[in-house]
């Protein structure tokens, strides 16, 4: 059996560092034009060549979302992106477009294209004919279930086949909803999307026009659309059996402790499963309560276990569940802080492929002044001493549990 690789999202060159520092064999990330995520800080083609080559440096693949849907009045412009792009040797393209790939294919014949998540490629037939365009992997749609992705690795093992992990659902196939456009007339499939189907919703009977019925589920109201979040953690097993070639952890608008927390537990799942699966049985427990201290709605296997009947939908809430706080993290010389803490809080600190030190905050100086202070706030670099000895490498993050 391959070992599949662990691809983070890398929001910006932050993240990026973080995902790789933290374990991640690639890294996904978009440049300033077509690619999906407008909120993420995304890439100029300086940083871009910068990532690359941090990236590269390390072992590390780097792929480049361009998986917008273009319009004829797209190409002059992304004619000469590509150009740019292709210069700095990105490992893949991500494209859902088939006019983008063919322009991709007369302009940097030499890049990997893969086909985005966003094609909705949901059987081996449409794999098939990727194949035969010489597409060198396919990022499934999130709709499929575990028989259904070994069955396309079967029928066409050539292939790469790449399966979201972790991260946020949506309601409709990927590329196919319309309702932030419609709703708030920003465009999912141009990376605006303003996450409408997690919004508040009623009924309104036809022939009653402005009589909102409530829909209660319970007290507090209900979700309709609200999706749970993706976690395939307790399924790797079955997954790396169906013969998937990329783990992918979804949020590039996620924060760089997000990305370097999901990282690094699947990071530890994958090598634990190849090197001792009854350990990835036993560590089960403790990796899902780490991937529980991120951001996150509550948890489905989403349509990866046919049989598994959960409901999917998060029907009381649309808000995050975020029980640890970013405080700091360290980069190498002091840290720099995220979030307010002060001298005497319970702090864990996590660092790349390491055990969890739980500590308390002893002492803070200022980095420039080496001033002795009791608080500190975003953005503040500081030197901090610890109550217990502790392990403190580039990139440990300092995080609190929120009281
Ligand atoms: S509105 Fe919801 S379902 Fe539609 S693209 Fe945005 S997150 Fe996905």
């Amino acid at each position: 059996m391959r070992k599949p690789e662990i691809l983070s999202p890398a929001g910006n060159l932050e993240k990026l560092k973080f995902a790789i520092e933290y374990g991640a064999d690639a890294v996904y990330l978009g440049g300033k034009l077509f690619n999906l995520r407008e909120r993420a800080g995304n890439f100029s083609v300086e940083e871009m060549a910068e990532g690359i080559e941090y990236a590269h440096l390390r072992g590390k693949r780097v792929y480049v979302t361009l998986n917008a849907f273009a319009r004829n009045r797209d190409f002059e412009e992304l004619k000469s992106y590509v150009k740019e792009i292709a210069l700095l040797k990105p490992d893949a393209l991500i494209v859902s477009d088939l006019g983008v790939l063919s322009l991709v294919r007369e302009i940097a014949p030499e890049l990997d294209i893969h086909i985005s998540t966003q094609a909705n490629v949901t059987n081996y037939k449409v794999v098939e004919i990727l194949k035969d365009l010489a597409v060198k992997r396919v990022v499934l749609a999130r709709e499929l279930s575990i028989p259904e992705i070994a069955e396309i690795k079967e029928k066409v093992p050539d292939v790469e086949l790449e399966v979201f992990v972790h991260g946020a659902m949506c309601m409709a196939y990927s590329g196919r909803c319309l309702l932030s456009d419609y709703l708030a007339y920003r465009a999912s499939n141009k990376g605006a999307c303003s996450q409408s189907c997690r919004w508040k919703y009623y009924i309104v009977e036809e022939k009653r026009p402005g009589e909102l019925y409530e829909i209660e589920e319970d007290g507090k109201g209900t979700y309709i659309f609200n999706s749970k979040d993706l976690c395939a953690l307790p399924v790797l097993p079955e997954l790396v059996r169906a013969g998937v070639d990329s783990f992918k952890i979804e949020g590039r608008v996620k924060s760089a402790y997000y990305v370097a927390v999901v990282t690094d537990v699947y990071r530890k799942a994958v090598d634990l499963l190849f090197e001792s699966p009854q350990e990835f049985e036993d560590f089960l427990p403790f990796l899902m309560g780490e991937l529980k201290k991120v951001s996150h709605r509550p948890y489905t296997l989403g349509f990866l276990v046919p049989e598994n009947e959960e409901i999917k939908q998060h029907y009381e809430s649309s808000s995050y569940i975020r029980d640890y706080q970013f405080l700091a993290f360290y980069n190498g010389r002091s840290w720099t802080v995220r979030n307010r803490f002060s001298v005497g809080e319970e702090v864990e600190l996590f660092s790349p492929g390491a055990k969890v030190q739980k500590t308390k905050v002893k002492a803070i100086l200022l980095q420039d002044s080496a001033e002795s202070i009791e608080e500190v706030h975003p953005n503040y670099e500081v030197n901090i001493s610890f109550a217990e000895p502790v392990r403190v490498t580039p990139y440990t993050i300092l995080r609190k549990k929120k009281s």
